[in-house]
């Protein structure tokens, strides 16, 4: 298509929107806000980077950081290895170059969590280097104006589009024109409803003009939903309770939880007390106060029925493998969102009972 490149330039810094990390040459700021973005929207991540500047203003505040202060910070924001990577990197960062961002793109695409598409957003947006970057966003405008039907999750789309994007971009001012590609697919050509009327490419744009926009992009596969059933027994007395790091590699690896009994269905009371992981991690102490009713959470690839156990002990000295904690402390871990929504709906404090 005839000046690509320059429609495209015109109507962005006409009706790009401004971001901080747009108005920013610095790399670490930049990947900063690439990894916080991975798989999240603009507006859930822009609180988040504001905060990580403000308390981690250099790479090395980050980097001498402790991993549970940043586990903290990203609470809510899902994805947690996307942290632990970030944590790593800035490690490397300051331990291999001084603290000072690389700024080439090998190097760049070795560091933790980043991949084709983050080495390429920060090669161009920091240093103006010559990569084009292919995202969701790219993806969906790329084969909607080009009418471009080959399943964007096959090898082959990968290499077709990553092709045409290289083509397409301007060299020049590739921080700019990959910034403005992201941003047509993001506030423009979006997956539902895209907003044809404003674009400047309507009139070239075959999906538009053969009436196939919602049959573009295409997929494969399907996401696979798992469905997983968590116990929670929430162990205390009146003032504490007894809280545990999850250490597998696992969804929230690093976060803090309360003791958890995974099954595969929703159990009853009376078959959850007589599990041997129940007894095991009560001591077969404590009294079952209460349960919560079952709730739900979505993952993007996971379906979670949660239930809550309150189970009330005397004395808490014997649950020594665990980390016993204030209830007023709690504010101070890392939890995956699914327990702080249920701590705040229950004001976190259970109700003073008799045993
Ligand atoms: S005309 Fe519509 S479908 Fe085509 S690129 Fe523009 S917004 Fe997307």
């Amino acid at each position: 298509m005839k000046d690509f490149s320059k429609i495209l330039s015109d109507w962005y810094l006409k009706s790009g929107r401004e971001l901080p990390w747009r108005s920013t040459k610095n790399p670490y700021f930049i990947w900063l806000s690439e990894i916080i973005l991975q798989q999240t929207r603009v507006e859930q991540g822009l609180p988040y980077y504001e905060r990580f500047i403000e308390h981690f203003p250099e790479i090395q505040d980050l980097a001498n950081a402790s991993q549970d202060k940043i586990l903290q910070l990203w609470q809510g924001l899902g994805y947690y290895s996307r942290a632990r990577n970030l944590h790593a990197t800035a490690k490397q960062i300051v331990a291999e170059y001084d603290g000072v961002f690389p700024n080439s793109y090998e190097i760049i695409h070795k560091f933790k969590g980043v991949g084709d598409y983050t080495s390429a957003a920060i090669a161009s947006f920091a240093f103006g280097l010559p990569y084009s970057v292919v995202d969701g966003n790219v993806y969906r405008f790329l084969s909607r104006c080009f009418g471009i039907a080959t399943p964007i999750d096959s090898s082959q789309g990968k290499k077709e589009f990553a092709k045409l994007a290289e083509k397409l971009l301007d060299k020049r001012n590739s921080g700019r024109h990959n910034q403005a590609m992201m941003e047509m697919g993001a506030i423009i050509c979006k997956p539902m409803n895209p907003i044809c009327m404003d674009c400047p490419f309507v009139v070239n744009c075959i999906a538009y003009n053969l009436g196939e926009i919602d049959q573009l992009p295409v997929k494969t596969k399907k996401l696979k939903v798992r469905t997983r059933y968590l116990n929670y027994l929430i162990i205390h007395n009146d003032t504490s309770v007894v809280i545990t790091a999850r250490k597998k590699k696992d969804i929230w690896q690093g976060l803090f939880e309360f003791p958890l009994i995974e099954s595969e269905y929703d159990l009853e009371v009376a078959e959850l007390v007589s599990d041997e992981r129940f007894v095991a991690i009560t001591n077969g102490k404590g009294i079952l106060k209460s349960s919560s009713e079952q709730i739900k959470h979505l993952l993007s690839h996971q379906k979670l029925f949660a239930r809550f156990y309150w189970i009330k002990v005397k004395n808490l000295s014997s649950f020594k493998k665990y980390k016993v904690v204030r209830f007023d402390d709690l504010v101070h871990f890392g939890m995956p969102q699914l327990i702080v929504k249920y701590l705040k709906v229950h004001r976190v404090k259970p109700v003073k009972t008799d045993q």
